[in-house]
């Protein structure tokens, strides 16, 4: 008999599971997917709107080699960043700086000065012994300079995590940001759902679309996961879920349920906008914000500079990022408040405050894990406890793993081998 396997979420994480799944094991698992909304792909959303191509969640990924596209037959479909979107800027005194991106920028920009600064310091500066985690505000400031993290680390956290470096594990936030020497970035001429959608394909008939799991059971030969159309039982499930949204799944006896670490999520309101005009000076990726600089935005991405194969008749395309752990109140904005809000940096940082041709406006509440210190040494126990003590749960997912695109695919490849 075949032996049945219950995936929970259809996001990129349980999508590519169950690719890597069917790839080591053939047919001879029964693969069902949950997911609670209408559609797959989870954070990952391409929209048009008067035909022009908006991103939701990400806009890109960076990756020195991904398999998975050839694997799909996604090579054609596969585009790679502007070579221009190398140089960033970052916000200051009202104006963009370039961040350093050569030896001879460390002596002529200001931020490249800042740079050599730290870096001339870190020998005379006292650290935390190896091992330790630590948050990176402090492994930055204790080997770089309180200057140097709060000008550079900050905006860079504010970009990735929509969080302060205070509130970040270095181990489990920084060090997974090293993706190798050669490593581009890419996204797809239709955008990035092409991924998700191209899973979806594949899968279609083993997926439950607004099928939410409202509560788990596990006995010793079986799994039950409880909707509201009744009982599902089968031998195996992998959640991709959040800790807060799986642990509400769990009854609170459960020991799994105290071993499933807390991980906050920010939250980032985007508000894209598409012009027909070029009016952009900067030739990069964008910009990002110290949080000692602006509250509420977090940075503003060129996307028309980065993947000019996406612009169609759109010369300018740009989205502003609010909100992050530094202004959680934004989400509460609605879509005007909020596309006037993105108006007046686009003036402030631009010069422009034309009304754009083409608008979209995302709310990811509670999207982006924030791991804090210690979180390596919790997950690192809590599949301890399921391997040990034979749970038929695994878990991945951004929730635990990292929270880029890559990271979710890399985790679910392993977690398939390793089953
Ligand atoms: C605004 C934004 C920008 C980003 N930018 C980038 C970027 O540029 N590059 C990059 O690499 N990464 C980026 N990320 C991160 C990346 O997109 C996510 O970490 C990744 O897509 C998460 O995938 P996942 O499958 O683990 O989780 P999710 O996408 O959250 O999927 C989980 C799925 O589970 C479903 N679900 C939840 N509860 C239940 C339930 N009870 N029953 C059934 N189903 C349930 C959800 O509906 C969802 O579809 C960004 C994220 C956001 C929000």
């Amino acid at each position: 008999m075949k032996k049945k396997i219950f995936i929970l979420g259809a996001g990129i994480s349980g999508l590519s599971l169950a690719f890597y799944l069917r790839k080591r094991f053939k047919d001879t698992l029964e693969i069902t997917i949950f997911e609670a909304q209408n559609r797959v792909g989870g954070w990952i959303q391409t929209k048009k709107i008067n035909d022009c191509l908006f991103e939701c969640g990400p806009r890109s990924f960076r990756v020195q080699e991904l398999p998975l596209i050839k694997e799909l037959g996604l090579q054609d479909s596969l585009i790679t960043a502007n070579p221009q979107a190398k140089t960033k800027y970052i916000a200051q005194d009202g104006a963009l700086y370039k961040t350093p991106d050569s030896i001879a920028s460390l002596l002529t920009t200001a931020i490249g000065r800042k740079c050599l600064k730290a870096l001339l310091s870190y020998p005379f500066r006292r650290k935390k012994k190896n091992g330790v985690d630590e948050s990176c505000q402090s492994y930055f400031q204790s080997h770089f300079g309180k200057d140097f993290t709060d000008s550079l680390i900050n905006p860079l956290m504010a970009g990735i995590y929509a969080a302060h470096p205070e509130e970040l594990s270095y181990q489990a936030s920084f060090s997974r940001l090293k993706r190798g020497k050669g490593a581009q970035i890419y996204s797809f001429k239709e955008g990035m759902e092409t991924l998700p959608q191209a899973l979806n394909l594949l899968f279609q008939e083993n997926i439950l679309l607004q099928k939410e799991v409202v509560g788990i059971r596990e006995h010793a030969h079986g799994i039950e996961l409880l909707c509201a159309d009744g009982v599902h039982s089968g031998d195996f499930l992998f959640s991709t879920l959040s800790m807060n949204a799986l642990g509400a799944l769990f009854t609170k006896q459960d020991p799994l349920f105290s071993l499933l670490p807390h991980v906050p999520r920010a939250s980032v309101a985007s508000v894209s906008l598409g012009y027909h005009e070029d009016f952009l000076s900067y030739k990069g990726f964008g910009f990002l914000v110290p949080s000692t600089v602006e509250k509420q935005l977090l940075g503003m991405l060129f996307d028309s500079n980065v993947f000019c194969e996406q612009n169609a008749a759109y010369k300018t395309r740009l989205s502003i990022m609010l909100g992050g752990t530094r202004a959680p109140e934004l989400l509460m904005l609605n879509e005007v408040e909020l596309i006037k809000m993105a108006l007046s940096f686009c003036k402030k940082y631009l010069g422009q405050q034309k009304e754009a041709d083409a608008v979209c406006v995302s709310y990811a509440k509670e999207a982006i894990s924030n791991y804090p210190v210690g979180h390596l040494e919790k997950v690192a126990a809590l599949e301890n406890y399921l391997f040990k003590e034979k749970r038929r749960v695994r878990l991945l997912g951004a929730a635990l793993y990292g929270v880029s695109v890559v990271d979710c695919i890399q985790q679910a490849e392993k977690v398939a081998n390793n089953f």
